[in-house]
């Protein structure tokens, strides 16, 4: 039988809640979930690659088959090379629709094969990115609601660590 692998790609700078919903929803149709911590051509984040990776596999720790990777290049090159069946995005609001929509038929005219899937957060994260929490933690305010506990501690270091002192 095929491994059903789908590959859910992203900066994730850093995971949010509302990435974790997505991760969670796509482990439940898919053998396995990559995620995979791209770079992003104009936008320079706050945390390294490694520590990016580290905050996304403790947030995941509880769910068995995540796997988290770095990929440099075009996503539908590393699908290929992962033999992913799908890709995953998360649609927040329709702001997202447009951008999203002409990113998937780049994509899939890149790669026809690669399933592209969408899914919807609960509502309770369709306003959140993760410009907002870094703006928000950098102004020391509560980003609880926002992020696990350990990535707080580690937004809370990054931005305060002096000021603890
Ligand atoms: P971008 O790709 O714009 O750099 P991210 O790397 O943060 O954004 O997000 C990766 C994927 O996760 C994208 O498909 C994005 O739409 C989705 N996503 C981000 N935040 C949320 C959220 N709060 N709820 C659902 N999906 C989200």
């Amino acid at each position: 039988m095929s491994n059903r692998l789908a590959i859910y790609p992203g900066t994730f700078d850093p995971i949010t809640l509302g990435h974790l919903d997505i991760i969670e929803r796509s482990v439940s149709i898919f053998d396995e979930v990559v995620v995979a911590v791209g770079r992003n051509i104009g936008k320079q984040p706050l945390f390294s690659v490694e520590e990016r990776i580290e905050m996304i596999i403790k947030t995941t720790a509880h769910l068995g088959n995540v796997r988290v990777t770095y990929f440099d290049g075009l996503i539908v090159d590393y699908a290929r090379k992962l033999n992913a069946k799908a890709m995953i995005r998360g649609l927040r609001a329709m702001s997202d629709f447009e951008f999203e929509f002409q990113m998937a038929l780049v994509n899939r005219t890149l790669h026809p094969e690669l399933v592209q899937v969408f899914l919807m957060p609960h509502e309770a994260y369709t306003h959140l990115n993760s410009t907002i929490v870094r703006e928000v933690s950098s102004f020391n305010g509560d980003i609880s609601a926002f992020v696990t506990p350990y990535v707080a501690k580690v937004l809370h270091e990054k931005f305060h660590i002096t000021d603890d002192e």
